[in-house]
C-alpha cells in the first residue's frame, strides 16, 4: 500500500497544482528517507528548479524537474502529499518530511508518520536504469494479454506472487492481487506455468478491470492512504476478497479462507470457486 490506483490518484491531484511551479525553497526535516542522494545535493538540485511533470511509475510518484533530474517518492504505508495554499499549522507541520515552498508562496509537503517511504533523486541515466527494472504498466494500451503472458511465462512460482513481482508487472500489490485472482476465479497458489492461455487472458482482464475500477473510486483507504487533496478513497467498500476472511463468498456463498503460506501476506480466496 498504496498500489497503482492510489498513487495514480495522488499524481492526478498533484499534477495540475504543481506542474509549471518553481521551487523557491526546500526544507528536508528527516534524512533517513533519502536513497542515492544526500540532503545537500537534494536541496541544491531542487532549489530554483521547475516541476515540469508529475506522473506515476508502478507505485511511485515521479516529479520531473527542469534540472533534468527526477525526484521519485515511494509513499509506502504512511506517506501522503498535500499542496497547502496557506501557511502550515503546527499540526500540519508534524511528520512533514519534505517541504517545498513554491515561488507563489504555496507549500508542497510530503508527510510520512513512520517514514517507511523513500525519496530518490535520479539523473537521466539513473532513471533509465530504474524504470528499466520495472515491468509494463497494466493500464497502458500496449499491455495486452500476450505481453502479460510473456512477462509471466517460465516461472513455477505461485501466480499471486508472480503478479505482485514489480519486475513482471508494475503496480499490483496485495490488495489488488487478491481481488484480481478472485475475479478471475483462480487459486492464488497455482503455479504460474500451469495457467492455460485462457486463464492468462482471464487474469489479464481481471487485473486491468480492478485497477480501473479502484482508480475510478480514488483508491482503497484502509488506514493511512489519502488522495492528493487529503480525501479518503472509496474502493474499500467494493472489495470482494481482500479482508473478507470467514465471510461468505459473494459468488457462491461459501466461506472465504485466508492463508499466509504463499508470500507471508494475507491471501483471502474462495476455495470453492477459485481453482
Ligand atoms: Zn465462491
Amino acid at each position: 500500500m498504496p498500489e497503482l490506483p492510489e498513487v495514480e490518484t495522488i499524481v492526478r491531484d498533484l499534477a495540475p497544482r504543481l506542474e509549471g511551479s518553481q521551487v523557491a525553497q526546500l526544507q528536508l526535516r528527516k534524512t533517513d528517507v533519502l536513497r542515492q542522494v544526500t540532503k545537500s545535493r537534494l536541496i541544491k538540485t531542487l532549489t530554483g528548479t521547475t516541476i515540469e511533470q508529475v506522473s506515476r511509475r508502478a507505485k511511485h510518484a515521479v516529479f520531473r524537474l527542469s534540472s533534468g533530474h527526477r525526484m521519485i517518492i515511494q509513499p509506502r504505508m504512511t506517506g501522503s502529499f498535500l499542496v497547502h495554499e496557506k501557511p502550515l499549522t503546527r499540526a500540519e507541520r508534524k511528520y512533514a518530511v519534505l517541504l517545498c515552498t513554491l515561488s507563489d508562496g504555496r507549500v508542497f509537503v510530503y508527510r510520512d508518520v513512520r517514514r517507511l517511504g523513500t525519496i530518490w533523486l535520479l539523473d537521466e541515466e539513473g532513471w533509465s536504469a530504474y524504470t528499466g527494472r520495472i515491468g509494463p504498466e497494466p493500464l497502458d494500451e500496449t499491455f495486452t494479454p500476450f505481453v502479460f503472458a510473456d512477462r509471466l511465462k517460465g516461472t513455477r512460482t505461485a501466480v499471486k506472487k508472480a503478479i505482485m513481482d514489480q519486475r513482471r508487472v508494475a503496480g499490483v500489490g496485495n490488495i489488488y492481487a487478491n481481488e484480481a485472482l478472485f475475479d478471475a476465479r483462480l487459486n492464488p497458489a497455482k503455479p504460474t506455468n500451469k495457467l492455460s492461455l485462457e486463464e492468462f487472458a482471464r487474469l489479464h482482464a481481471a487485473i486491468v478491470d480492478v485497477l480501473q475500477r479502484a482508480l475510478a473510486s480514488s483508491g482503497t483507504t484502509l488506514r493511512d492512504y489519502r488522495t492528493g487533496t487529503g480525501e479518503r478513497g472509496n474502493f474499500q467498500f467494493e472489495l470482494r476478497a481482500y479482508g473478507r476472511r470467514g465471510q461468505p463468498c459473494v459468488r457462491c456463498g461459501k466461506k472465504m479462507v485466508t492463508t499466509h503460506t504463499i508470500d507471508l501476506r494475507a491471501t483471502t480466496f474462495c476455495p470453492h470457486c477459485q481453482r
